[in-house]
């Protein structure tokens, strides 16, 4: 089977398995998980933070940082195709109080400077007052360029704003501009970095920060019912995400790129360019008298080829997905659509 749908869907690795199963391992509400403490004092190093904290998910990374960075009634500035805005269940005003302030972003997944400057709230007992900006990267697959990156954080500390990134695949923006994920985060006063997508944890990610930051965090998690305690069993995975499984991202970047230029060369289907591990298109066969997308996928479901149909085909590579099966792909659909 081949599945499309997410780098979610990936399988830990032979090696995560093993490590998972030898992990030492203690409580880690009290602080004792010796795994746990050494992923995060890894991953505080690795990205150039003073502190990181391991929790269960992205969604959770991304609330926790809303909320240590926010108090109630503030508000956070990001895109309104941010993560944290609409695919997070709307946590940050739910159990935070927070409220966002979503901006268009731009074809290449940039929120204009002008924008947000725009958007920041003046000191005046109206509004709520505008804490943070949160960018994300990668965010549809598109990398933000690093200059961008740096002119945000100079806006943010101009207006004395906070700056968060969603980074659930940094690691997938590093490698495709060749560079280390540290000289990415850099721009950041606190960053969320998934573990569980291309990087093939079976679960956790990352929160960095301060020190007092992630002090606010783990008191955030702990309430949110977060606190796990052998958590070294998933921690131990974790780490080999991060030491044996970045630079493989750019296995899913060629074979993302190969996808595309596949697709490209079929009439029925309208490829927008490749950067990372995502490919978008339009479905125009059904336009031409072909058969309809959801018929389509449920044929070559039954030969093993799972992806999700909405308006735009998002096609995600990831380790499961060889070059082998990318072609396989191809070909079935080629099959279907005649
Ligand atoms: C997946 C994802 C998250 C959330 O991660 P989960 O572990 O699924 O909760 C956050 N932000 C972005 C950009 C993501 O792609």
């Amino acid at each position: 089977m081949f599945d499309f749908r997410s780098d979610t869907v990936t399988m830990p690795t032979q090696a995560m398995r093993q490590a998972m199963a030898s992990a030492e391992v203690g409580d880690d509400v009290y602080g004792d998980d010796p795994t746990v403490n050494e992923l995060q004092d890894f991953a505080a190093d690795m990205f150039g933070f003073d502190s990181a904290l391991f929790v269960c998910s992205g969604t959770q990374a991304n609330l926790l940082a809303l909320m240590a960075h926010c108090e109630r009634g503030d508000e956070y500035i990001c895109g309104q195709q941010a993560h944290n805005y609409m695919f997070e269940g709307g946590g940050a005003a739910v159990l935070g109080s927070i409220q966002p302030q979503p901006l268009t972003n731009q074809a290449d997944g940039s929120i204009l400077l002008s924008d947000i400057e725009q958007a920041i709230k003046p000191k005046d007992i109206h509004f709520a007052q505008t804490r943070l900006l949160s960018l994300e990267n990668t965010i549809g697959g598109k990398v933000l360029p690093q200059e961008y990156l740096a002119n945000a954080q100079q806006l943010a500390f101009n207006h004395n704003l906070k700056i968060h990134l969603d980074g659930a695949r940094v690691a997938n923006a590093a490698v495709a501009q060749g560079t280390s994920i540290a000289n990415i985060t850099q721009y950041f006063d606190s960053v969320s970095i998934c573990l569980s997508k291309g990087l093939c944890a079976p679960v956790g990610s990352i929160l960095l920060g301060d020190e007092r930051l992630i002090n606010k965090a783990t008191r955030w998690r702990k309430m949110l019912g977060g606190g796990m305690r052998q958590a070294g069993v998933l921690a131990a995975a974790g780490k080999l995400a991060l030491t044996e499984q970045v630079d493989r991202l750019a296995e899913d970047h060629a074979n993302a790129r190969l996808l595309a230029s596949l697709l490209a060369e079929m009439d029925e289907f309208n490829v927008e360019p490749v950067q990372t591990n995502m490919v978008y298109c339009d479905y125009l066969g059904e336009a031409q008298g072909n058969k309809p997308l959801k018929q389509l996928a449920a044929e070559l479901a039954k030969q093993g080829f799972v992806f999700s149909v909405a308006k735009k085909l998002r096609l995600v590579t990831h380790k499961d997905i060889s070059e082998q099966g990318v072609r396989q792909f191809v070909d079935a659909l080629k099959q279907a659509l005649c």
